[in-house]
């Protein structure tokens, strides 16, 4: 027999940890006292947590106005006992909870968003009916803010260690209008940018789903310009709005394919012309191509680029271009570009993530989503978004309704902390 290289015989030392599979860690983990004892904390805890989450909801978080629920978070983290809290320059608020491992190595950070979709003005108040609580934000994302600290809070009183240390943070501008500002200084430029190795995102829910997938989207607005004219004196004359109504009847033949995830195309907004009788001379029209898959993303775009284009030659074609042609412009309207992201469903993150939900009783799903943990996916940062325990209705809406569910809710949210202290790696 060949000898083998010394540094197996470290292997074969270290072999019963290693060879330890997700759902081993994961029943090792759910079935300890320490694990039992966070159990107990969370639920003691229950009514605190819709306290907070009401507390928190009221406190107005606009997009870009994100500062006085950030006051707000950084207090309720410092009860929580979390260490070095602060608002970095962005505007996220971040507290650390130390691991095990030397100070300063590779982390988890685990976030929640603070802003809302709702402008100044709104109101948030909460109005509670029975298992009911309504009010614009108070799911999403205020619940999964309250969570966060109690998960901090559970650990601490189970005393259970993680290796690496884990950052909890409640960040500005997740969403449309924010475009993950927070988490894009997080990962770019903030002070944890080099040590965070894993991201947990937490968003409204009650299944026990993983987001492993963010969605692509490509977004324009295209106006379509001509010369204009009287519609009597130059009847005949090319029209932006002919053109128009011409790309998106081409465009909306595309058909996806259904093996190839979920593929949709929209155009939202049409708008253009002056007066019933003159030949318009502007038309501007609004399109939506999202995609989880980027070959699809690529094609449906592509499909769009050649209706545009069929359109313009057939008008210009059909009427006169005396006065000139139709003509249109294509700008993105995307603050920033949004690829198609995945974590890899194999990944450690979410083999662990399955694991944990699994050992607490529920069936965990891969799903796609729109969130925070896109940003740490496009840049190969393992990354997924986890249910905060609680079921909504009417998110984004006036009509917001968070309801209370007490076993679901408690049975979720220890997924969540399994999937976390997994996550960080459980310090024995
Ligand atoms: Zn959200």
């Amino acid at each position: 027999m060949k000898s083998l290289p010394w540094w197996t015989a470290l292997l074969a030392m270290s072999a019963p940890a290693h060879a330890q599979t997700p759902e081993m860690a994961a029943r090792a983990l759910v079935g300890g006292g320490a694990f039992h004892k966070a159990q107990m904390r969370i639920a003691q805890d229950y009514d605190r947590i819709v306290e907070e989450t009401i507390r928190i909801t009221q406190v107005p978080a606009p997009p870009f106005r994100e500062s006085a629920r950030a006051a707000l978070l950084a207090g309720m983290m410092r009860d929580a006992d979390l260490a070095d809290v602060t608002i970095d320059a962005e505007g996220n608020v971040t507290g650390l909870r130390r691991g095990a491992a030397r100070a300063g190595g590779p982390l988890l950070a685990v976030g929640a968003h603070l802003d809302t979709v709702f402008p100044e003005g709104t109101d948030v108040h909460v109005r509670r009916e029975g298992h009911l609580l309504h009010a614009p934000g108070i799911t999403d994302n205020s619940v999964s803010l309250a969570v966060m600290l109690e998960l901090a809070r559970a650990l601490d009183a189970a005393g259970l260690k993680t290796r690496q240390d884990i950052l909890f943070v409640a960040n500005v501008g997740e969403e449309e209008r924010g475009a993950f500002r927070g988490v894009r200084y997080l990962l770019g430029q903030g002070p944890y940018a080099h040590r965070i190795a894993a991201f947990i995102g937490l968003e409204p829910g009650d299944s026990g789903g993983i987001t492993t997938t963010g969605v692509g989207v490509h977004r324009y607005d295209v106006t379509f310009t001509g010369p204009g004219g009287h519609s009597l004196f130059q009847f005949g004359l090319v029209s932006p709005v002919a053109a128009m109504a011409d790309a998106i009847v081409r465009f909306d033949r595309f058909q996806p394919d259904p093996a190839k995830g979920t593929t949709v195309f929209n155009v939202g907004l049409v708008k253009g012309g002056t007066s019933i009788n003159a030949i318009p001379a502007q038309a501007v029209m609004s399109v939506d191509m999202r995609s989880t898959d980027s070959a699809e993303l690529a094609r449906v775009e592509a499909w769009f680029r050649n209706a545009l284009a069929d359109a313009l030659a057939a008008e210009n074609a059909t009427r006169s271009t005396a006065n000139g042609a139709v003509a249109a412009q294509v700008a993105s309207a995307l603050p920033i570009e949004r690829p198609v992201t995945h974590v890899a469903e194999d990944a450690p993150l979410v083999l662990q993530a399955k694991a944990a939900i699994r050992a607490l009783g529920t069936s965990p799903a891969s799903r796609f989503g729109s969130a925070d943990s896109n940003i740490p996916q496009s840049l190969g940062i393992p990354a997924i978004t986890l249910d905060s325990g609680f079921k909504y209705i009417s998110p984004h809406s006036p009509q917001e309704t968070m309801v209370l569910d007490r076993p679901t809710n408690l049975r979720i949210i220890a997924g969540t902390l399994a999937a976390v202290v997994l996550a960080a790696g459980a310090a024995h």
